[in-house]
């Protein structure tokens, strides 16, 4: 199998950095679909700017390069174990080269391997099948929109929509349910795979089955059908739009199967997959693994960019602002303005508002930018080099946010989806704000890091430890301000309205 090592490299390179066409078609009707001139539209533009941005560099479209999870048939005779170790060392390669972020965490430790690789790391699952190739299919699906993942158990009762029930109309309402909870924590606009039946744990495997779908195949099953174009017709109405700013796109494809299930048990498990929907597959040839086919592509047509102008679409009045940050500055700062950062910032995650609950910080972080952000980063000589940079999940710290803001002075905090109401208090309190940057969006914001000033806590792996950034006109948009607005709980609130109407 000379050609196979090659052969998986290429298909993990690609799927990190070169979103499909149904994917890319997808988003495009969503851009189409929404507002101009909103912030859900803004978050679209820098979207589509870091799709291209990524293929034309083959850059990881995210820096959240997810749990790779290989799904791999192979004809009689061929080996499992050759193929799982040749997948394996391309794993590792392409982890080296920085399409990939080191993303496994052993629980107990905490120790991230570095490589991709460890306990039940990557994901496999093989099957035997009749046909004469190899057909190797990979996912890579990131931590902000796994956290979205949902799983009912019927009936129940539902916040906003009410008692669910064994029949369609209760699988209707825990799907809309789904993709309400997940608001913009999973960078919307979002995928759904749902699987109604089945055990709990078969239920998720299957729900993310459904996401190997193309977004614009039509389900064999007339009834599924039906509820797949339904729900893509609510749940764009609910407004909850890309990043949950508002909007008309909410989602971009639902895909569901129905399993047999126990007579007691009547699960409806809901795989959520972000805007970054990171999918492809090849057929090789077993007895050389090269490629002899992509799924998912059509070989005749070449990829297209997906915008013409590039980047945050800029109206003049942006606040400019210069980090570290006074508290006049902050102050003056509302929900709904965009701010365009230059300075310095730091990063830090979950790790380090762990270390800093028990810990001094490192730095000096008066006045200080704190950005929610777990990048790719390569050594380049004596220095770092910035692969890949866009913003977490925020509400994992929030427990923590607002004793950190407190404590150390932080005056800006940057992330995704928003934060709750301890946090909203400690920015009232001691004048910050929160600023959402557009998830998913690592190469775009990749490009606005002039330098890497340094590094501090290493030890907590690359996208755990606290980087010491120099910025140049970072975008973002204020959600949170310091008089106590929250654009999430307004989105929140008036999308719950929404829904409880349908
Ligand atoms: S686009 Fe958002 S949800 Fe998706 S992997 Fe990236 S950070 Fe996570």
């Amino acid at each position: 199998m000379e050609f196979l090592a090659n052969s998986l490299l290429e298909l993990v390179t690609q799927t990190s950095t070169n979103l499909p066409p149904d994917v890319r078609a997808a988003m495009g009707l969503a851009i189409a679909q929404e507002t101009p001139g909103t912030q859900s539209s803004q978050a679209l533009q820098v979207m589509a700017t870091n799709i291209d941005m990524a293929y034309q560099d083959e850059g990881a479209i995210c820096q959240d390069t997810g749990m790779p999870t290989f799904y791999v048939h192979t004809p009689a005779g061929v080996s499992q174990i050759a193929i799982k170790k040749a997948i394996l060392e391309a794993v590792t390669e392409a982890t080296r080269r920085g399409k990939l972020r080191p993303n496994s965490v052993d629980s107990l430790t905490g120790k991230n391997s570095g490589n991709n690789l460890g306990t039940e790391t990557p994901v496999f699952h093989f099957e035997q099948w009749e046909e004469s190739e190899i057909e190797i299919r990979l996912i890579l699906k990131g931590g902000g929109c796994e956290n979205m993942n949902i799983q009912y158990s019927a009936p129940c009762d539902l916040e906003r929509v009410g008692r669910a029930d064994r029949n369609l109309e209760g699988v209707r309402k825990c799907i809309l349910h789904a993709v309400w909870q997940a608001q913009g924590h999973g960078c919307a606009p979002g995928a759904i795979g749902v699987c109604i039946g089945s055990d709990r744990a078969h239920g998720y495997e299957l729900a993310k089955q459904q996401l190997l779908r193309t977004l614009d195949d039509v389900n064999p099953n007339a009834e599924l059908a039906r509820l797949e174009a339904g729900i893509m017709e609510e749940a764009n109405r609910i407004g909850v739009g890309s990043m949950g700013f508002g909007g008309k796109a909410t989602l971009i494809g639902c895909k569901i199967t129905a399993a047999n299930r126990l007579p007691a048990s009547f699960f409806v498990s809901v795989a959520y997959d972000c805007w970054a929907f990171r999918r492809l597959g090849v057929r090789l040839e077993p007895a050389s693994g090269a490629i002899t086919k992509w799924l998912y592509r059509d070989p005749e047509r070449k990829v297209e960019r997906m915008t013409q102008a590039e980047g945050f679409p800029l109206t003049g009045r942006e606040v400019v602002l210069t980090a570290p940050l006074t508290e006049e500055a902050v102050r003056a700062l509302k929900v709904g303005d965009v701010v365009l950062i230059s300075g310095e910032m730091f990063t830090g995650r979950d790790a380090v508002h762990a270390y800093l609950m028990k810990n001094a910080p490192p730095v000096d972080m008066r006045g200080s930018v704190l950005y929610h952000c777990g990048p790719v980063m390569l050594k380049q000589g004596d220095g770092w080099a910035v692969k890949a940079a866009g913003p977490t999940t925020s509400s994992r710290e929030e427990p923590y946010e607002g004793e950190v803001i407190r404590r150390y002075g932080v005056r800006a905090v940057i992330g995704k989806g928003g934060m709750g109401a301890n946090t909203l208090a400690a920015l009232k309190e001691c004048g910050a704000v929160y600023l959402n940057a557009i998830g998913g969006a690592a190469q775009y914001y990749a490009r606005t890091m002039e330098k890497v000033l340094g590094v501090h806590l290493l030890e907590l792996g690359i996208p755990e430890a606290m980087w010491h950034l120099r910025v140049n006109r970072f975008p973002a948009i204020v959600t949170m301000d310091a008089h106590g607005n929250s654009l999430h709980a307004e989105v929140l609130e008036e999308t719950g309205k929404a829904l409880a109407e349908l």
